[in-house]
């Protein structure tokens, strides 16, 4: 059974994904931060929308859904945490939770840092992952109700998933993530070749690829704690991965690079 997802831009520089099974007319969401992107979506694909998942409650991943809910009437789900702060939220869904939508298969893992709700949902059969604004491509969340620790421990979630996972992306911030990247990592020869991708993508009109856990891995400096040139740049040998990480955040909210 194919599952098809579907990148929508919306705001900024905000991504929402609609999600459906081969064949069916129903759809889900993730984060609709305004309703006209999606509803474009919905009739140039000829799809309902059954349900919305938030990844957290920010404006900018919730902003559509009271619009969207009134010409709809989808489900809304999104983490029990967030349930009291997210428009029109019908169930909260607790860490590990399990859900079926239209024989698509969902799981959520509770990842808190960006705020103390962030979840992320996926989809086994899918090899998908959807993090909202905990990581992005090459860079991560700022940290805005949790700690580095917490934020740490939830990357580590998220990489000890099979790497051929995709992540998807709540913003497109790559070209800012990646002159910081290279700022920290000349020689990483990956990072270049991600920021040349991106750039033919989005010149083209087109989002660009979600990349796996592996290739994520490679490029990313927020999840390359370990890496010995990053420590050594940081003049930070025998500090803990969570120091280091710390650190890189840190800087990274000061980069006007
Ligand atoms: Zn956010
Ligand atoms: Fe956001």
């Amino acid at each position: 059974m194919k599952i098809h997802i579907q990148v929508i831009r919306a705001l900024q520089d905000n991504y929402c994904y609609l999600i459906w099974r081969e064949g069916s007319g129903l759809c889900a969401v993730v984060d609709p931060s305004e309703a006209g992107p999606i509803e474009d979506a919905l009739s140039k694909l000829g799809l309902k929308l059954a349900l919305i998942l938030n990844t957290h409650h920010h404006h900018d991943h919730v902003g559509g859904n009271a619009s969207l809910v009134k010409a709809w009437q989808p489900d809304v789900y999104c983490s029990a945490v967030d349930a009291k702060r997210i428009p029109d939220a019908s169930r909260g869904l607790v860490d590990g939770e399990t859900f079926e939508f239209d024989g698509i298969g969902f799981k959520t893992l509770s990842i808190p840092g960006h705020t103390h709700g962030q979840i992320a949902f996926l989809i086994h059969e899918a090899k998908a992952i959807f993090v909202g604004d905990t990581l992005f491509s090459m860079g991560c969340g700022r940290l805005f109700e949790g700690t580095p620790e917490q934020m740490w421990r939830s990357l580590n979630r998220i990489l000890s998933l099979p790497q051929d996972f995709q992540i998807y992306f709540g913003h497109e911030y790559t070209e800012r993530n990646g002159a910081f990247a290279r700022n920290l990592e000349p020689d990483n020869m990956a990072i270049v070749a991600r920021l040349r991708e991106t750039r033919e993508s989005l010149s083209m009109g087109r989002p660009p690829s979600a990349p796996t856990i592996s290739d994520e891995m490679k490029v990313n400096p927020f999840l390359r704690a370990r890496s010995a040139s990053i420590r050594r740049t940081l003049s930070m040998p025998n500090a803990s991965d969570v120091e280091v990480f710390a650190s890189l955040r840190r800087l990274r909210d000061e980069f006007r690079g």
